[in-house]
């Protein structure tokens, strides 16, 4: 199942090229204060059964060529991400001083995790805003986790039972020496979209082909299979040091073929068996006025 978030917060099943509009099966009713994680997404457990009979139902379609998909989770009590997690990443970043800006990458479990601001989130039908004309700002396109369950502490032989599903993620980086929590989370510098594809329709997370082009030219080409910390393994290891609330998003780290992009630019970003996506990056520079 195909679970998406369209035209100004509607929920929707999207089936083959429509989307089924599901809005009305949640409780949008919320207390205070929220409990930690996105309402929309930890409802989808309980609601399975009702999400599969309006798949199967005869109720109409919205061509999803004329909706607006925005992140498909809405509000994560936060996004974590994974810094060098394919060995041939480390050694570009490592030969590169522009990437490492004089770090020597070493192993994730030295370097650990990092988080993005929740506020840096956007869809696939949002623009990428640049913020900085004279700093260079890179792709990353990476295989992103959603968690659809509380997870604290859990194995790694454990760690999918707590997986909703999976979308295809830009991690958009501001080079530079900051601490990484610090430059990838600029406002729209994580794409997350177009849908969440639910755990059944993966058979293995772990051996996906992920691409993106830059106006139609090859930059980045891998295969999460080449993950050092494999989906289970960063389930774990992230779950160690905090609890993970449905809505949560993992971004798995990003291979080699990095690069900045620049205004005007048009990413094309594929990981297989979940999405394509294209994301335009926004024709000029952000403003203070986002109007
Ligand atoms: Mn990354």
């Amino acid at each position: 199942m195909k679970i998406c978030r369209f035209n100004n917060d509607r929920v929707g099943i999207v089936d083959g090229d429509g989307v089924i509009d599901v809005t009305d099966l949640f409780d949008r009713q919320q207390a205070w204060p929220v409990p930690p994680g996105d309402t929309i997404i930890r409802q989808i457990d309980g609601l399975k059964d009702k999400l599969r009979a309006a798949l199967a139902s005869d109720q109409a379609r919205t061509p999803l060529s004329s909706v607006r998909l925005e992140s498909p989770v809405a509000n994560p009590s936060k996004i974590v991400g994974a810094p060098i997690n394919y060995k041939a990443h480390i050694e570009e970043a490592n030969a590169d001083s522009e990437i490492s800006h004089g770090h020597v990458y070493t192993s994730l479990d030295q370097y650990g995790l990092f988080l993005k601001a929740n506020t840096s989130l956007i869809g696939v039908a949002d623009e990428v805003e640049i913020r900085f004309a004279d700093r260079r700002t890179d792709h990353e396109v990476e295989l992103a986790v959603v968690i659809g369950r509380e997870a604290r502490m859990v194995t790694k032989e454990e760690a999918l039972d707590y997986v909703l599903g999976y979308a295809v993620g830009l991690d958009m980086t501001v080079r530079g020496k900051e601490f990484p929590t610090f430059r990838k989370s600029v406002d729209t510098y994580c794409v997350l979209g177009p849908w969440i594809i639910t755990t059944d329709e993966v058979a293995d997370p772990n051996a996906l082909e992920l691409t993106l082009t830059v106006n139609g030219k090859a930059r980045q080409g891998s295969n999460t299979s080449k993950l050092i910390f494999n989906v289970q393994r960063l389930i774990e290891y992230a779950s160690s040091f905090y609890t993970l609330y449905p809505g949560d998003v993992i971004m798995t780290g990003t291979p080699d073929g990095v690069g900045p992009v620049e205004p005007g630019d048009v990413m094309d970003a594929e990981v297989e068996g979940v999405a394509k996506i294209q994301v335009r990056v926004a024709p000029g520079y952000a403003t203070a006025d986002r109007s």
